[in-house]
């Protein structure tokens, strides 16, 4: 799954190897995938920009482009390119001859005879570019809370992010505006870590829960990213965290803890898995 530490790997990957290249063409194979602006104008306002970085924003892709070399303009690079892995997509580098696979939704052709590809085998994953003020406006990045992956994210930021929150706690980690960066496997392995039910209230933690959370939460988004990941990297690398460690989609599977059966319910939509006996 695409979750905060696929997402950094991809990250890295593109700033090791594709920041500072340019885009020679783009091609919309599925038009379902550019959110923005009509796959036409896309393509168009990506050809002969260039690469200028890559980094994570929450569970989002952004990578600054700045005009090809001539005619650029000093300062703020004009436009940006943000991408979203949704459940599954990832990207790929690969030769530009190399056959394209049904699963493609978006190629952009790079120098030296290579193409970015943003594939996906259930199609959900998604693009769009701009501005940098017009994305941060219509994706709503600007409302996004702390990183749980940033160095100044300390058991104190959890506390005030979580403080008031009369929903249920599951839920109110997976909401990008009170935290971001967790998805739903990570929020299952890290309350299970910090053995806290995941059906309590947000604002029912103590001080000394809300240290193990935080621990158990960084400790898996450190973890995931030190495996790279559970998904292939953009040379097709698979990474080597397990997709299920203790506790997601291992329902029925013993505790590691205690032995009882991992359970499984749904809750605001997502399924959730857990321990009915150890976590409290
Ligand atoms: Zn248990």
């Amino acid at each position: 799954m695409a979750e905060a530490p696929e997402v950094e790997v991809l990250a890295q990957d593109l700033r090791a190897c594709v920041a500072g290249r340019p885009i020679t063409a783009a091609a919309v194979i599925d038009p379902a995938a550019v959110r923005f602006p009509p796959p036409d104008a896309y393509t168009r306002l990506l050809t002969g920009c260039t690469i200028a970085g890559a980094r994570r924003w929450a569970k989002h892709l952004w990578l600054p482009l700045a005009d090809t070399p001539g005619e650029g303009s000093a300062g703020e690079p004009p436009l940006a390119l943000e991408i979203h892995l949704m459940l599954f997509g990832t990207l790929v580098l690969l030769p530009s001859t190399t056959a394209i696979a049904p699963t493609t939704l978006i190629t952009w052709t790079l120098d030296g005879g290579e193409e970015l590809r943003l594939v996906d085998r259930l199609g959900y994953a998604r693009s769009a570019a701009g501005p940098p003020g017009e994305l941060i406006e219509r994706l709503d990045l600007a409302t996004l809370g702390p990183d749980a992956l940033a160095p100044d994210f300390g058991p104190q930021t959890l506390r005030e992010r979580l403080q008031g929150r009369r929903g249920v706690l599951k839920s109110v980690l997976l909401n990008q505006r009170v935290v971001a960066g967790l998805g739903n496997r990570d929020a299952d392995e890290s309350l299970w870590l910090a053995a806290i039910d995941p059906r309590r209230s947000a604002s029912s933690l103590s001080d000394e829960e809300i240290q193990r959370l935080h621990a158990a939460m960084r400790g898996v988004l450190q973890e995931g990213l030190a495996l790279r990941g559970t998904q292939r990297d953009l040379f097709g690398r698979k990474g080597g965290a397990p997709h299920g460690r203790y506790v997601f989609e291992r329902s029925g599977s013993p505790c590691a803890r205690c032995g009882t059966r991992i359970a499984a319910i749904r809750m605001g939509g997502r399924n959730t898995h857990f321990c009915p006996q150890c976590q409290k």
